[in-house]
């Protein structure tokens, strides 16, 4: 085949063995881990190849970059987004994603539920937990978290299905096991209207570690894409 993306299927090959292989030596073989794309700065004829060779859960950063990618993405992807979303940007992307996982705050989580209220659908988020307490880093801190999830889930039209994080670099296996604590915590704590059954965690770097701490979803860039030209 010459379709010049054959780098692309190889690390897709590469990413599913190591995962498969991550969830037999931790016990968890019979979980389904899901393999979440992500796209920023790839063109979208990559972004569709993966799509052919079964990726089709895409990962969105910046809504700019999304709403000018979008109408060429091949009609299977189901495009969530990931990246920092302020308020006014809501509107843009309430049509056009099945879930919002990165709702750092109240406030943001008030705004898609108006939004989608508007929009006449419920919207589908993850609480963005900020792991690590970085102030470089959005998200709720593992103190305010529970309080959040009360407040978050008697809002309308939006369902809280579980969190996503970002790790510190360096140090990810002490987050990790933090974060699957609080996971369990949440999932036996939370509001009966919230149904807390995913954890977001995991990239390119830290992808198998994520496995082995109940991580039900990884987000891969680089390790599906190759490097990208400069970070986001
Ligand atoms: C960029 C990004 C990823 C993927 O990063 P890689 O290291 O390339 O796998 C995952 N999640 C979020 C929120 C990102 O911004």
């Amino acid at each position: 085949m010459n379709s010049g993306f054959e780098d692309i299927s190889e690390n897709i090959r590469r990413v599913r063995d190591n995962i498969g292989e991550a969830l037999v030596r931790c016990g968890r073989d019979r979980d389904e881990v899901r393999i979440m794309a992500v796209t920023k700065t790839v063109p979208y004829e990559r972004v569709n190849f993966a799509v052919s060779r079964g990726l089709s859960l895409l990962g969105e950063n910046r809504v700019q970059e999304y709403l000018g990618k979008k109408e060429f993405y091949d009609s299977a992807a189901e495009v969530r987004f990931i990246g920092n979303l302020q308020s006014n940007k809501v509107k843009y992307i309430i049509d056009c994603v099945s879930e919002i996982q990165s709702v750092s705050s109240v406030s943001l989580a008030r705004e898609i539920s108006a939004q989608a209220k508007k929009h006449g659908r419920v919207m589908d988020i993850l609480c963005e937990v900020n792991i690590g307490g970085e102030a470089s880093k959005s998200g709720f801190s593992p103190e305010e978290l529970h309080e959040a999830v009360c407040v978050i889930c008697e809002l309308d039209n939006i369902k809280l299905g579980g969190f996503m994080t970002i790790p510190p670099p360096g140090d990810s296996l002490h987050y990790f096991e933090k974060m699957q604590r609080i996971f369990e915590d949440e999932k036996a704590s939370a509001p009966e209207n919230a149904d807390i059954s995913l954890l977001s965690m995991g990239m390119s770097a830290d992808y198998t570690d994520a496995v082995r701490f109940g991580s039900g979803m990884v987000r891969l860039g680089s390790a599906v894409f190759g490097s990208r030209n400069y970070s986001q």
